[in-house]
Parts: structure tokens; C-alpha cells; sequence
């Protein structure tokens, strides 16, 4: 019981003292004599005492101040941008369709953070991110059409011999493709698209599977999803548009005059795949005929008997007509895109009969019926 009790004491006394220590020792500023701790004039002087150096320790309560619930939801928001963006880095080279949805979240949720949260490269960087991910997706180097993809130089026996066809000579580069086998261009629409939205299936998967929630297109924690304002959530839901329902962020759509190959059969009237009709005439002598640079070539297709489709230019695809090569979805024209209206119920006043709006709880909005706050129409 002794032990007890001296334990007691000690304890009493090492409290005391961090007590002293936490509200910091205060020293007279006039006659030099440490002050008891509470004391507001000098014991000895009656001078006036300084306050302590260290803050006081934070009070023990929490603080009844409400807390600011958009700053909050901002501050989660930019954790998650954080995340976002390390994901689709780690995933663009292997991925790029599935690195290009955590992109678009991100460029969505970045939208919540407080302005100076991050360094203005930061949000720079998640637009860039986005649009050089739908660049790869929408072009690329398509397959050259003079070569077959080779990339060497293909000799047209069939203009010797109709029986023969094209040959590859090893060591001469192709001229068209200089020798890649591919030249840049649009991919297959059909192709992009796909793939576009497969990324997109593989990441809602993920998403769904790590717990979150969708607001609009943008995929939250519940806990974020809570804490979300009216227009917080509208400004969400707008940072990520829907996509054009045609050509599903492609912006293209395949030509109908070529069915997407890029090319059509050489129109120069005297051309008969690749040759010219009234050059044939040198006829008898077959070994003449193949030194003398396969007679006489097309002066419009250059030998290949084909063009490149005049309508798409020889892209194979056109400006999506749904979209107007934009890729998203129309804009909603009754909230003029932003999802939000003025609050029915207290006509975007914030209060009703002296009351805060049962509504909008105060806040004077609502979102926009007709998108439901995501700014674009599905149809
Ligand atoms: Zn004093
Ligand atoms: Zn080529
Ligand atoms: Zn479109
Ligand atoms: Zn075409
Ligand atoms: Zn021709
Ligand atoms: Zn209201
Ligand atoms: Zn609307």
C-alpha cells in the first residue's frame, strides 16, 4: 500500500510538472523573477507579466465549430488525385486505355482541390496525360499501303506477267514508308473504340472492386461521396462528360466511301492497275519489257493502281458527324452544360419562410433535371 501511494505522489508530481512545462515558465520582464504559473502580475514587482512562450496545449474538446465539409471533400479529393495520377503513370506504357480513365479521374477530381493545393505543372501535367493517352489511342502508325508493310521496295511482276504479283526486293527501302513498313495515321475507328472501352470496363472493374462509388463517370470512396455538396457534385459529374455514343472518344467515324481502307481504285482514265493501257503495244518480247522499268507507269497512282480515297483523304475515318469530331456527348442546353440550376423548392434564395431550404439545405442549388448534373445528354 506504501508502494501504492508513493507511486501516487510521483505521479502527481510529474503531472505538476509537465503541467509547468506545457504552459511554459514565465519570467518577470522587470525585476527578473520567475512567476507562478496562472499568475497575470509579478508576485514581487506588480508589474505586468508576459504570456508564456509555448502555445497553450490544444484543448482536449473538440472544437464546436462545424467543420467545413467542401474543404474536407477537398482535401480528400486531392489525395485521390495523387493516387489517380501514380496509377495511370504506372500503367500508360503497358495500358494506355486503362492509364487514360485514372487520368480522366483525376482531371475530374482535381476539380474539388483547392486552388494552390498543388503546383499549377501538376494540373497541367493530368491534362496532358489525358490528351497525349487519346492521341496513342485515336492514331497511330497504320500499315503502309505501297509495301504491304514490308517496307522494301515491291517490284509489280504482274505488269510482266499477269500471273505473278508483287515481289519484295530485299535492300531497297520502300519510298513511301522509307523503309518503317507503317506511316502515321488514324487507326481503325472500329479498333480505337474497342479498345477505348475496354479500358474503361477493366477500370470501372477495379474500381468497383476496391469499394468506391460513381458520381456521373467519376469513381469516389463512399466517404468522399457523403461529404459531396450539391455543387461539388456537379462539378464532379462535369469534369468527366459523357462520350459521344457513336464514336466513343475516337472523334472519327469510317469512311463510306472507301469502308475505311483509305483508298480507292485509280480514276486516271488510261490506268489499268498501275499501267498504262496504250504502252502495252510494245507487247512481243517479254525480256524487253522488264528492263524497261515494267513499261509505263500511271502518272496519277504511280504503278499502285489505287489512290488515297479522296473523302477521308486516305485516313480511312472522317470527323465523327455525331459529335462534330468533338468525342463527347451533346452539351446539356438547360443548365448550359454546368449540372446545376437555382433550387426549385426556395426559387435559389436558400431559405424557406425564414428557414434554411429543406432542399438545398442553404446552399441555393440543385442539380439540372434534365442531365442530372452531368452536363451532357446520353441521347
Ligand atoms: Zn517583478
Ligand atoms: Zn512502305
Ligand atoms: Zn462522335
Ligand atoms: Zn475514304
Ligand atoms: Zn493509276
Ligand atoms: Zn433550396
Ligand atoms: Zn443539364
Amino acid at each position: 500500500m506504501a508502494g501504492a501511494g508513493r507511486c501516487l505522489i510521483v505521479l502527481w508530481l510529474v503531472t505538476g510538472a509537465l503541467a509547468l512545462w506545457a504552459q511554459g515558465v514565465i519570467v518577470c520582464g522587470k525585476c527578473g523573477r520567475e512567476a507562478k504559473p496562472g499568475d497575470v502580475v509579478c508576485r514581487h514587482c506588480q508589474d505586468a507579466l508576459p504570456k508564456p512562450k509555448i502555445d497553450a496545449p490544444p484543448p482536449a474538446v473538440e472544437p464546436t465549430v462545424p467543420v467545413n465539409v467542401e474543404a474536407e471533400a477537398g482535401r480528400m479529393a486531392a489525395i485521390l488525385v495523387e493516387a489517380n495520377v501514380r496509377q495511370a503513370r504506372d500503367l500508360e506504357a503497358k495500358q494506355p486505355e486503362l492509364s487514360l480513365c485514372y487520368y480522366q479521374n483525376a482531371m475530374a477530381l482535381m476539380r474539388l482541390v483547392t486552388a494552390g493545393k498543388f503546383p499549377a505543372a501538376a494540373g497541367a501535367a493530368i491534362l496532358d496525360g489525358n490528351t497525349r493517352l487519346l492521341t496513342l489511342l485515336q492514331r497511330g502508325a497504320v500499315p503502309c499501303r505501297r509495301c504491304g508493310g514490308s517496307g522494301r521496295y515491291q517490284l509489280d511482276l504482274g505488269k510482266v506477267d499477269r500471273s505473278k504479283g508483287l515481289k519484295a526486293v530485299d535492300g531497297v527501302p520502300c519510298t513511301a514508308c522509307k523503309g518503317a513498313g507503317a506511316v502515321p495515321g488514324f487507326k481503325d475507328v472500329s479498333k480505337a473504340k474497342m479498345q477505348i472501352l475496354q479500358g474503361r470496363t477493366e477500370f470501372e472493374r477495379r474500381q468497383m472492386v476496391a469499394g468506391d462509388v460513381k458520381v456521373g463517370r467519376v469513381w469516389v470512396p463512399p466517404a468522399l461521396e457523403k461529404l459531396l455538396t450539391i455543387r461539388q457534385r456537379a462539378l464532379l459529374m462535369t469534369g468527366l462528360p459523357l462520350p459521344c455514343r457513336d464514336c466513343q472518344q475516337t472523334t472519327r467515324q469510317t469512311c463510306t466511301a472507301c469502308r475505311g481502307s483509305g483508298w480507292k481504285p485509280c480514276d486516271f482514265e488510261a490506268c489499268d492497275h498501275g499501267v498504262l493501257k496504250e504502252t502495252r503495244r510494245t507487247g512481243a518480247r517479254k525480256e524487253k519489257r522488264l528492263n524497261e522499268e515494267a513499261v509505263k507507269k500511271c502518272p496519277r497512282c504511280d504503278g499502285l493502281g489505287e489512290i488515297p480515297c479522296p473523302l477521308c483523304k486516305g485516313n480511312g475515318s472522317v470527323a465523327c458527324s455525331k459529335c462534330a469530331g468533338s468525342g463527347l456527348a451533346p452539351r446539356c442546353t438547360r443548365c448550359t452544360a454546368t449540372g446545376l440550376l437555382p433550387c426549385k423548392k426556395c426559387k435559389g434564395t436558400g431559405d424557406v419562410k425564414g428557414e434554411p431550404c429543406p432542399e438545398c439545405k442553404g446552399e441555393t442549388l440543385m442539380l439540372c433535371p434534365s442531365c442530372r448534373g452531368e452536363g451532357s445528354l446520353s441521347r
